[in-house]
């Protein structure tokens, strides 16, 4: 077998549980962990409702790049982004030198697409993505009172709520009637709408931002498509995340288009010997709903000589939308349809397959208590 290391693509979580799964399998086993960045671990999904609480950056920072290299006994390169996968000699190439892999994971997460914008202010919109936007962010928000959001997808949601119910004047602007149009039903997404409007936020959706321009030193000026002319301190992004695939294609993988790296059940790609997981990777319909943690379990599995298979145990996702509660269980990408049920307190998505199988819901208010009941009745591949 060659001497080279298991390298590891990507510092988020999946590349973090990888290493920690694989470690806990074998304790001699080389790993490498390349970093685009410092590498520090922070968990991501704070990263959309710490902000109003004030949570300054480095109070999200759960381990530095340092200690998780002594901790789990691994090297770690960090400000190392890799510029390409050398696919017949088996080696990343970096700026300025090559490293061989024994076998190779990519866990390179999403990227948020920039929308296209007219006017002088449009290069100066916001995303956050990552722990130094964040920080960027953070910095900017001293001074502001108003805010505008661009996007209505899960991350959008929580900013407006948080920002919103810490006393900012946040409007959220999106081309869709209601927010999560690509993911929830009419129902429920008008619901969630309407909870976030008495908690503060003002929607402009069926709309679109044409243009952004500086309004003197301080603020900015947003130019709808419905005519709509908003005067602002300050404007970001949070659109849909995209999952990041332009390295994988460019060394000749698979892609699922919108979806990933193409994977098979033991999450290898379809060049053998590189594997994917986490957001960059598109899995089976048989295994979607497997959670990050169980992928990284199975993959150390069949890295350490046994395949395995993802346990599909789905995970719901939760919105950190303390103005609703909201609880959402993707269905895979079939055809089938969406029945809702709402009251005063709550409203029940179901989705159901052609044969009349539960394959995703959306519960919001009273109706995520019945959470554990709907997830027993699933079906899952
Ligand atoms: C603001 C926000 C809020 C969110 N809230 C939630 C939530 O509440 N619940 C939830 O389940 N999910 C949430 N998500 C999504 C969640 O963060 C992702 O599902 C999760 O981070 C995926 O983990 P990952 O390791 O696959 O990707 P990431 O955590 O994105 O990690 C990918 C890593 O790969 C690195 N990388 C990329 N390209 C290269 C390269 N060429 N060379 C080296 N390194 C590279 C990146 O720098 C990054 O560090 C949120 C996301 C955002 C942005």
């Amino acid at each position: 077998m060659s001497a080279a290391p298991i390298l590891i693509v990507g510092a988020g979580i999946a590349g973090y549980t990888l290493a920690r799964a694989l470690r806990r399998r074998d304790a001699t086993v080389s790993i490498g962990l390349l970093a685009a960045h410092d590498g520090d671990v922070y968990p991501k999904a704070a990263l959309s409702y710490a902000m109003g609480v004030n949570r300054r950056p480095v109070e999200l920072v759960q381990a530095t790049a340092k200690m998780m290299q002594e901790r789990l006994g691994i090297t770690i390169y960090q400000h190392s982004p890799v510029h390409a996968i050398d696919v017949g000699a088996s080696e990343l190439v970096l700026k300025s030198a090559r490293l061989a892999y024994r076998q190779l994971v990519l866990a390179l997460g999403s990227e948020l697409p920039r929308p296209r914008l007219d006017g002088t202010a449009a290069a100066s919109v916001l995303t956050v993505n990552r722990l130094s936007d964040y920080a960027y962010l953070h910095h900017q928000l001293q001074g502001v009172h108003s805010l505008v959001i661009i996007g209505s997808s899960v991350p959008a949601c929580e900013f407006a709520n948080d920002l919103a119910s810490n006393g900012f004047a946040v409007t959220l602007i999106d081309t869709p009637p209601y927010p999560l149009a690509s993911r929830i039903p009419t129902l429920v997404g008008e619901r969630l709408m309407t909870r976030l409007e008495q908690a503060g936020v003002r929607f402009l959706m069926d709309d679109k931002v044409l243009r952004i321009d500086r309004r003197g030193e301080e603020g900015f000026r947003v130019l709808t498509a419905a005519g709509s002319a908003l005067e602002t301190d300050m404007v970001f992004a949070a659109p849909m995340p995209q999952p990041r695939t332009a390295l994988a294609e460019a060394a000749g993988l698979e892609i699922v288009r919108d979806a990933g790296i193409k994977v098979n059940e033991r999450l290898t790609t379809s060049v053998p010997g590189i594997h994917a997981l986490g957001a960059c990777a598109a899995l089976p319909g048989s295994i979607h709903t497997a959670s990050i943690d169980a992928q990284a379990e199975a993959l150390s599995a069949t890295l350490h000589g046994t395949p395995t298979r993802p346990d599909p145990r789905p995970l719901p996702l939760r919105l950190n939308t303390p103005a609703c509660a909201m609880v959402l269980m993707d269905p895979p990408r079939i055809h089938g349809e969406w029945h809702e049920k709402a009251n005063r307190g709550g409203v029940t998505s179901l989705f159901h397959d052609r044969r009349g199988q539960l394959r995703g819901f959306v519960l919001e208010g009273s109706a995520v208590d019945a959470r554990d009941r709907w997830l027993a009745k699933l079906t899952v591949s």
